[in-house]
């Protein structure tokens, strides 16, 4: 197989090595984290130890952290009227979301539609904060989920401010953390969110393992999603993935200890990529670009350029990017995520995303940059049957 280079990290990272260990050594562990015998209390020393690698990854305490099968699952659990305080035991009577999330939020969890309200956002793809504060009043007790980094764009909401409206008006804050947790800083005190989703996939562990975390112990959930033997401190039954813990946790340590040089890494490499991509087509477009962004994403387009064709055409020359939210892939659908910002449908159908990492190299962005240079020269020919 030809060298690859791998530009659709906001899909799914490698697996780092640490996380690997981690996994291969519980591979090896027999016992249910939940007997009591010496294998186990062994099993259940792995996950405790994750539950800790974990919290320090967003400054939660170990008892906050609630593993799941995925962060969509984390988004599912998060959204859900019975969340309490020891002040309010009403259920929360509206979820308000931002027009840019991830279809696991979008969905709404378990409100029903008619409790659910998508909030605008602006030209950048930032939730509207006037339009927040002039619709919170239409609930007495809300809940905000509003995601830290947008996975097509890379665009970081004003989260801050946020929960602090969301706050004063009697809410809660869900924040999912997926796309940024190990890339920007990420701390769940600081965003001032109550729950924050986190996937085990993005920052280098295994696919299909996630965590819900709440800021605080007093914050209960009346009604646990997967009901049966209690784990999860009752919030989420079902014998825990040991292995898959272990890795998310190893990963976890990784992403904390790594996480200034590698965003600083991925900035160095996104910054050239971007500009390669002006200096061999003037008329590309970045969507966000006059917003804050993650480190590592970029989402650009040409005028007249298609995705998909685009998407295969670098994959013939060895390069891996997506069209729109990889999460759907497959299926060719316009992001709902441009069309919130008002971009047009012309512009939406080329948009192709290039996500980077912290294994990501300069060879791979002069790989992208000889790619860019053929696609671009056969959309300025006009060569229809590559690029359009
Ligand atoms: N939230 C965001 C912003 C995502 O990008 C994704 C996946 O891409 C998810 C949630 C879902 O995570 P998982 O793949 O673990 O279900």
């Amino acid at each position: 197989m030809p060298e690859r280079s791998y530009f659709d990290w906001n899909a799914s990272a490698p697996l780092r090595e640490q996380a690997r260990r981690a996994f291969e050594e519980a591979l090896a562990l027999t016992g249910n984290p939940s007997s009591v015998h010496a294998e186990g209390r062994a099993a259940r020393a792995v996950v405790e130890k994750a539950r800790e690698q974990v919290a320090a990854l967003v400054g939660a305490r170990p008892g906050d952290v609630f593993f799941t099968s995925s962060g969509t699952e984390a988004n599912v659990l998060a959204l859900s009227p019975a969340w309490e305080s020891a002040a309010e035991k009403r259920p929360r009577d509206r979820l308000f979301i931002s027009a840019v999330e991830h279809a696991s939020v979008q969905a709404g969890g378990r409100f029903s539609n008619a409790l659910v309200e998508e909030l605008p956002v602006d030209a950048e793809g930032r939730l509207r904060l006037d339009v927040l504060q002039k619709t919170l009043p239409k609930s007495t007790r809300p809940l905000l989920s509003l995601m830290l980094a947008n996975n097509e764009t890379g665009v970081i909401q004003p989260v801050a401010e946020a929960a602090a409206l969301v706050h004063a008006a009697g809410g809660f804050l869900h924040v999912d953390a997926v796309q940024a947790v190990g890339r920007i800083a990420c701390d769940i005190n600081t965003l001032g969110a109550d729950f924050l989703t986190l996937s085990a996939h993005k920052i280098g562990a295994l696919k299909g393992v996630g965590a819900l975390v709440r800021a605080r112990e007093e914050l209960h959930l009346a009604d646990p999603l997967i009901r049966g033997g209690g784990q999860e401190r009752g919030l989420r039954a079902g014998t825990e993935n040991v292995a898959g813990i272990a890795a998310f946790g190893a990963a976890a340590a990784a992403a904390q200890a790594r996480r200034e040089a590698e965003t600083k890494h991925m900035l160095g490499l996104r910054n050239k990529l971007e500009a390669a991509l002006r200096a061999i087509a003037p008329d590309t477009v970045i969507f966000g670009e006059a917003a804050e962004r993650l480190p590592n994403t970029t989402l650009f387009t040409l005028p007249g350029m298609k995705a998909e064709t685009a998407v295969i055409a670098f994959d013939l020359e060895g390069i891996a990017v997506s069209s729109g939210a990889a999460c759907s892939s497959g299926k060719v659908r316009p992001s709902h995520v441009l069309a919130a910002m008002g971009v047009s449908p012309a512009l939406t159908r080329g948009a192709v995303r290039a996500s980077l990492g912290w294994e990501t190299a300069e060879i791979d962005v002069e790989r992208f940059q000889i790619a860019w240079r053929k696609l671009a020269s056969a959309l300025s020919k006009g060569q229809r049957g590559i690029a359009a």
